[in-house]
């Protein structure tokens, strides 16, 4: 198959006609395409046709045992698939005026409708408004719920641009639109609500752009620990060894713990940079590849966080070294995800 590039026009404000239009053609005829959301890139299917759903598995090589998120055109279109359970109405209407469109998946029970395909067999699904205002067109143009996993391998690194996925994904698609780099560069974060009295109870059952910070407000905040995740099913493929690049990746929570070999050639993503204590001085690195450059910090390191991973894994180094960010706001997720990379001792 060849795989076909779209560049709207406009970047970063896409709404050339022919992107919309074609994305919405291939996707009524039963066709999967790479399209941008504020996350990362998104691998698109109607998520009410199974046989559409079962190309995203294909082209990704993904087990289907890890369901798929589901993106609605409108919040209001929430009841298209998911049953509301009472007793969260309430709390959910506050999280959701909030939160969506936006980087923030909710678990709900699923309605019949939704292919058992998309959901691995549990009654429950993943929902979520995308924030992009390409994706949002085409959502809003098809007028039908689309699945959309990262437009990556199973396993990989997950695409920022819309190179990454030609990297991961050419030939196997027949569409990506490119619209740029991808504003929060993470993957959505992932809550389910549980009800409770005075207030109900909402787990993080993946970090990411929405932080444990900002959903205290809605709720008590429970973020699962990592021995949890990797056990539970409550997020199946959530594995333990997730995002990695081809090359190892080494995570040392203390500078005192790497001990350079000197056979061995070395990149770093840097976080603190000439900083005290910095890793920056530990060795005579290949390559060195800051996280925020700018006076970003974390936000600025999520933006670049997955593009940067796979610019070092390309080097050819021997291993890359993670630099540990500070583990607040959206750090928490970039340290999820920079464990499940990293090589396991
Ligand atoms: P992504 O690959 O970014 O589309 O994210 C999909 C992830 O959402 C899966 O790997 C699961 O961890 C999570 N997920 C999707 N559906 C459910 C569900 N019904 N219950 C719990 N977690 C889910
Ligand atoms: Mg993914």
């Amino acid at each position: 198959m060849e795989t076909r590039v779209i560049t709207p026009e406009f970047v970063p404000h896409p709404d050339t006609k022919e992107a919309v239009s074609e994305s919405i053609r291939l996707l009524q005829a039963g066709e999967v395409v790479a399209l941008p959301t504020e996350t990362v890139y998104g691998l698109a299917a109607d998520a009410l046709n199974p046989a559409a759903v079962a190309k995203i598995f294909e082209a990704k090589e993904r087990p289907t045992f890890d369901p798929l998120i589901v993106h609605l055109p409108h919040k209001k279109d929430l009841a298209m698939v998911a049953d509301v359970p009472p007793d969260i109405n309430a709390v959910l209407q506050k999280i959701t005026d909030r939160f969506w469109p936006g980087p923030l998946t909710i678990i709900l029970p699923k309605k019949d409708i939704v292919p058992d395909l998309v959901t691995a067999g549990l009654p429950t699904v993943a929902v979520r408004v995308s924030a992009n205002s390409l994706f949002k067109k085409v959502a809003q143009g098809l007028g039908r719920p689309i699945a959309a996993p990262s437009a990556n391998r199973f396993g990989s690194i997950s695409p920022t641009s819309a190179a990454a996925v030609q990297a991961e994904l050419d030939g196997r698609i027949p569409l990506i639109i490119d619209a740029g780099a991808t504003m929060h560069g993470l993957e959505s974060t992932i809550i389910k609500i549980e009800p409770g009295s005075p207030k109900a109870t909402i787990t993080i059952l993946r970090p990411g752009p929405v932080t444990a910070e900002d959903l205290k407000l809605y709720g008590k905040v429970k973020t699962l620990t990592r021995s949890v995740v990797d056990e539970a099913t409550e997020a199946p493929g959530q594995l333990a060894s997730h995002y990695a690049p081809k090359t190892p990746l080494r995570l040392f929570e203390s500078p005192s713990d790497f001990i350079p070999d000197p056979a061995k050639r070395y990149a770093l993503m840097s976080y603190r940079g000439e900083a005290k204590d910095g890793y920056i001085n530990l060795t005579d690195w290949v390559e060195v590849m800051m996280l925020s450059p700018g006076k970003g910090k974390l936000p600025e390191a999520a933006v670049r966080f997955f593009y940067i991973l796979r610019a070092l894994d390309n080097l050819g180094v021997d291993e890359i070294i993670a630099e540990p960010l500070a583990e607040h706001g959206v750090g928490v997720a970039m340290m999820d995800r920079l464990r499940r990379a990293a090589v396991k001792f």
